[in-house]
């Protein structure tokens, strides 16, 4: 006869039920949990204004705690994490079983948005304390990820501009109907005020307001089209070759343990102009200059080439043409097969003909000077080297640095070097976007997607971390947590400081990094 454990739902509990008694010691909560009350909040705190007799409000450091643990299990939909906190046993130890409702999930979201920065910031500290993080193979990558817009809804000057016309003429339409009888006026308004936009002419109001943003970011920006859902994203070609309404999403990968060390978004469909900022961004977050850093092609720029010069920046970034010219050869009339000659400032063909300096060019900051073929008309292999009559190089100042790139690239330390790219940001890129499933975006306007991807980096962080202290160090999380008096704030606290003895006051140092980075003491770090 089968033998079950007795099955009885009504059976009374003898003492009240410990919620956290049912979360396995070495779950991601508890290092949710710990991390957050080593995080200074007090910029969110500040932000708080209710105590002149107000309503207490749900307390952030809980929120806070529920919002980062979400994200880090891939529940970001308010209503979901609402959902969650009423049904899943690690979101309502985290919230005390406390259940605040979507709208209050997402308005603190919402409003603490530019704080999320900040707490990303802290964690980078905190990861350079645990040693997860040494900034010294920094790589820099990008990803396309969805708008929260249709990309029916994006449209040309000339589309909005007819679209701004028709809702005005039927704005104009409704109200004239409106205005025509006072029984016309109670079917508008029925028993409300009647100073009150009926909302047939809400709609439309607020409809002709978003196209008149569109078309100020069209002027603003010199786009052709704009969304008028979402008028700062822009159409970009994903991976997978597919277009849609996106943002570019950056980040910079510390390749210890691959911790994510600066983060941006950007309405901007090329990578070139995110390689100085997203750098900087790294030595803002760390305090420390990376000792080496790598990107794709895609992040070359004159611009870049001459700031890794002058900043000696250890770099291993690939012109666009470095794939295609060096790896699988040029040809015999590339510019590169052209020499110059310094006494008399020319250059010589293949052919051996010359070409002479004809004038000085500045293009985008990066001045260049061009050479003209003499005897190009009478050559007989014109055909093969110019479709013009003469041939023209241009020289600019930046080449001489793409040679040296190249030559860098094409050793086996610069090999090496360029690969651990690879294994550096690609798993980052592909645990948000496949693990997390973060291909897209909730919300709109470049400030708050830029918050949002805080928020998934801190996720991604926050695994790691996780990681590295169960995997890492293996049963001693469990075990220590097992010794430690259940009422201490955080047992991570105890099992850091005796295992690593480097968690010790990372909030002390980290208040004062971030102090001391703000008063752009970068230098002092
Ligand atoms: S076309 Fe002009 S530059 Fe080219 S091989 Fe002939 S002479 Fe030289």
């Amino acid at each position: 006869m089968a033998n079950f454990i007795p099955y009885n739902q009504s059976q009374l509990m003898l003492l009240p039920l410990d919620i956290k008694e049912m979360i396995p010691e070495d779950h991601l909560v508890h290092a949710v949990d710990a991390v957050v009350e080593k995080l200074d909040l007090s910029s969110i705190y500040e932000k708080i204004q209710n105590s002149e007799g107000g309503r207490p409000c749900y307390h952030p450091l809980m929120l806070v705690k529920v919002l980062f643990y979400a994200y880090a299990t891939g529940v970001r939909s308010s209503r979901k994490i609402a959902a969650r906190l009423e049904s899943d046993i690690f979101f309502m130890y985290l919230a005390a079983m406390q259940r605040p409702d979507f709208r209050t999930i997402s308005d603190f979201r919402k409003e603490h948005l530019g704080q999320l920065k900040e707490l990303f910031k802290q964690l980078v500290i905190i990861c350079l304390e645990l040693g997860m993080a040494k900034v010294g193979h920094i790589a820099i990558d990008g990803t396309k990820m969805r708008a929260s817009a249709g990309r029916r809804r994006t449209k040309g000057e000339g589309k909005l501009e007819d679209m701004a016309e028709e809702i005005e003429k039927e704005i104009e339409e409704i109200l004239e109907e409106a205005a025509e009888t006072d029984e016309g006026e109670d079917r508008l308004y029925g028993d409300k005020r009647g100073d009150e936009l009926p909302e047939e002419l809400r709609k439309r109001e607020d409809l002709l307001e978003k196209i008149e943003k569109a078309k100020e970011t069209l002027k603003k920006r010199g786009l052709k089209e704009a969304n008028i859902t979402d008028p700062d994203c822009r159409f970009m070609q994903d991976a997978d070759g597919g277009k849609d309404t996106s943002y570019n999403s950056q980040v910079a990968v510390d390749g210890e343990m691959q911790v994510i060390v600066a983060n941006d978004v950007t309405s901007e469909v090329n990578d070139a102009h995110q390689f100085i900022p997203v750098y900087e961004q790294v030595g803002e977050n760390t305090g420390k200059k990376p000792e080496e850093v790598s990107a794709d092609c895609g992040y070359f720029s004159g611009e870049n080439a001459i700031y890794i010069d002058r900043n000696k920046v250890d770099a291993y970034l690939p012109d666009q043409m470095f794939e295609k010219e060096v790896v699988e050869g040029i040809g015999e009339f590339d510019r590169r097969n052209f020499r110059y000659n310094e006494e008399e400032d020319t250059l010589t063909c293949p052919g051996g003909k010359r070409l002479v300096f004809k004038q000085n060019y500045m293009q985008n900051g990066i001045r260049s000077r061009l050479y003209i073929g003499e005897e190009c008309f009478s050559c007989e292999r014109r055909v093969e080297c110019t479709r013009g009559k003469a041939r023209h190089i241009k020289v600019s100042e930046v080449d001489g640095l793409v040679k040296r790139m190249r030559e860098k690239l094409l050793t086996e330390e610069g090999k090496e070097r360029y690969k651990k790219r690879l294994s550096t940001v690609e798993p980052v890129l592909g645990n948000l976007k496949r693990n997390l499933g973060y291909r897209d975006f909730l919300l709109r306007g470049i400030d708050k997607v830029k918050g949002e991807f805080n928020l998934m980096c801190i996720a991604h962080n926050l695994k790691k971390i996780h990681k590295h202290l169960v995997c890492k160090e293996g049963g001693e999380f469990s075990a220590m947590r097992k010794r430690n008096d259940e009422r201490s704030l955080s047992f991570l606290t105890s099992f850091t400081e005796r295992v690593t003895g480097k968690i010790k006051n990372i909030l002390s140092k980290s208040i004062i990094s971030i102090c001391s980075l703000l008063k752009g003491e970068l230098a002092a770090i």
